[in-house]
């Protein structure tokens, strides 16, 4: 992951290509479609941290004023309901991506989107923080492709190509791995 951080890094001021990599600060703009737990969203924050090489800035868009600007700036829409017991969904009678960056003529956006009742579809969360947990490993990955602006996947971890039930629910640390 560092190679790449580095790289990452060029696109903003040279100077902080010498920064270590906890020193950078990358903010992820969020929202939230419909209705969320708040004990959803602390753990997705949690362990989207947990598994990310870089610090994570969080904010509300309805927080952001005008005229505020970010060095690394990733906009995140949270879709569906984001809380573990509310109507849940039926089980996804296909394969369908849980989450998903935007890009466009190939070159991945800083702009992706989560679908909380896929994921819950997915993981039947018994409750607001494995939810929040399988939420967070689901943005991690969609994350990966923003900081390394690829469609990159490795073998294992929160950024192999595909997260099943298991790897989201897994209460051990190891989805991460993928560094
Ligand atoms: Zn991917």
């Amino acid at each position: 992951m560092r190679p790449v951080y580095c790289a990452i890094l060029l696109f903003g001021l040279a100077a902080r290509c010498s920064a270590s990599l906890g020193e950078a600060t990358f903010t992820i703009i969020f929202s939230f479609e419909k209705t969320h737990s708040p004990f959803a969203l602390e753990e997705m924050q949690r362990e989207t941290e947990r598994l990310l090489p870089v610090r994570i800035n969080w904010m509300r868009r309805e927080d952001l004023s005008l005229g505020q600007s970010f060095d690394r700036v990733a906009i995140i829409t949270m879709k569906g309901n984001c809380e573990a017991h509310l109507d849940f969904p039926a089980p996804l009678s296909k394969r369908v991506a849980l989450a998903y960056t935007h890009t466009s003529d190939g070159l991945v956006l800083p702009f992706a989107d989560v679908e909380c009742d896929r994921v819950r579809a997915l993981t039947r969360p018994v409750n607001d923080r494995q939810l929040g947990r399988a939420l967070g490993r689901v943005l991690a990955h969609e994350m990966h492709h923003i900081l390394t602006r690829s469609g990159s996947h490795t073998k294992d971890g929160y950024t192999q190509p595909t997260l099943s039930s298991a790897d989201l629910t897994d209460v051990s640390d190891m989805v991460a791995n993928g560094h």
